[in-house]
């Protein structure tokens, strides 16, 4: 079979045969497949396989996670997000060999690669920009490195000169806030899953695959729910997410998901993938500074100790999805809006709390007047084209359109002048629509 790959892609699997020294025969047992190769893998402890029923098998399970109820359809624009790690790197790999296929299996989807640049806040050298055009070069596949920054405020995403100092500022003063360490991990994977929603449609793809496997999106899970993020569960690990507040068409895939870390690192291993894994926020870092870096710990050394327990973790974490009819969302995550519930609800109760114990009691009952006032004030004078101080935009205006994860976040936020205008932009159209939903509310039957 005539090879399609170009000069680049031979560099990557030239030599692919001399690799099998570091193949260390598993305490002389067959593969449990074939039962005539020794085995090379062992997975769970007790699962041997050799390394040609490994590959096709790993393979099997990333085709049966991404075949699932038919998500993905022909010639549909599919997003790629590789970051470098070792999981994204096996994905668009995983992918390529799947369009490359002769026979029916072939993927029919229509790529595009995505790499976000975040040297703005972690400060990559020149390098490791290059390595990755290399890297996308050689799989000949059309791809685009946008820079965080102008992903997040720029008109025009797509626009050529994409490293606009402008943009930088903003998104380096953003994370100068006071956030603790939690916080800023936090805001980065918000912020980065609306940059990538923004590219997506600018590049017109309805579908945007990224590459968790089952032990990230387990310490996902966990880490949501000390963050508070319980409700938001379902979004977080789930196969196919809408995104209903920013988007309706663009739909998150992760079709790694069913994959072990140990499936996603001996696929690495066997087809030469280097990974371009780079730091941040969380590198170096202690596990009791951040609640992410004591959920990673946590997983990892069960990985280690009780790797069946992960799978565990993560079965059990999808069936606490949330039902739920509400159909706010959040405007920074796209989750639940659990802030958006009755006064007995226990947000409600932890807000109320907190004020108390910061204002004392005779506050509460001023802000009740004042509160009161402020209704008054508005509905008497503001209409659409009210220019009172009433309809000026505040962070209190913003943090009403939050899931209680996010406003945490803006709370600590020195300056909502630096969050993206897109959130903006939707929160006070989220506002007028309340306003109006309420004004018409007496009409309804
Ligand atoms: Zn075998
Ligand atoms: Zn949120």
């Amino acid at each position: 079979m005539m090879c399609s790959l170009n000069d680049g892609c031979n560099k990557i699997f030239k030599d692919s045969n001399t690799k099998d020294a570091l193949i260390i025969n598993v305490n002389n047992s067959k593969c449990r497949k074939c039962l005539i190769q020794d085995g090379h893998v062992v997975l769970r402890k007790k699962d041997v396989y050799c390394k040609d029923c490994f590959i096709p098998m790993v393979i099997h399970k990333f085709r049966a996670t991404l075949g699932k109820s038919k998500l993905v359809k022909q010639g549909e624009n599919v997003m790629i997000c590789v970051s470098g790690s070792q999981c994204s790197i096996s994905l668009l790999h995983l992918i390529w060999s799947g369009l490359q296929q002769t026979t029916h299996k072939r993927l029919t989807f229509t790529p595009v690669v995505l790499h976000i640049d975040e040297t703005v806040l972690f400060g990559y050298s020149k390098e490791r920009f290059i390595q990755f055009k290399e890297l996308f070069e050689s799989y000949n596949l059309p791809y685009y490195i946008i820079s965080f920054s102008s992903a997040l405020y720029s008109e025009n995403v797509l626009d050529e000169d994409c490293y606009l100092q402008k943009y930088d500022k903003k998104l380096k003063s953003l994370f100068n806030s006071k956030f603790d360490l939690t916080l800023k991990q936090d805001i980065l994977i918000r912020l980065r899953k609306l940059a990538i929603i923004r590219i997506a449609r600018a590049l017109n793809c309805t579908r945007v695959m990224t590459a968790e496997n089952e032990q990230k999106l387990s310490i996902k899970l966990l880490s949501n729910v000390a963050l508070g993020r319980g409700s938001q569960i379902g979004n977080e690990i789930g196969l196919a997410i809408n995104n209903k507040s920013i988007n309706t068409s663009i739909v998150f895939l992760r079709p790694l998901r069913d994959l072990s870390a140990k499936e996603v690192s001996f696929y690495a291993l066997f087809n030469q993938l280097n990974d371009l894994e780079h730091p941040n926020f969380l590198t170096k870092t202690n596990e009791d500074e951040s609640i992410q870096k004591i959920s990673e710990q946590f997983i990892n050394s069960l990985q280690e100790e009780f790797p069946s327990t992960i799978s565990t973790i993560f079965r059990t974490g999808e069936k606490i999805v949330e039902k739920t009819t509400i159909d706010n969302t959040c405007v920074i995550c796209n989750g639940i809006m659990d802030t958006d519930m009755p006064l007995s609800s226990s947000v409600e109760a932890t807000r109320f709390s907190k004020y108390v114990s910061q204002m004392g009691v005779n506050a509460v009952e001023a802000n009740l007047n004042d509160l009161n006032l402020k209704k008054k004030l508005r509905e008497s004078c503001c209409n659409e084209d009210c220019n009172c101080s009433n309809e000026k935009f505040t962070k209190q205006d913003i943090i009403n359109c939050l899931c209680y994860g996010c406003q945490h976040i803006v709370q600590n936020l020195d300056s909502v002048d630096d969050l993206p205008d897109e959130i903006i932009k939707i929160c006070k159209e989220n506002l007028a629509d309340k306003s109006m939903k309420k004004q018409i509310k007496d009409f309804l039957l």
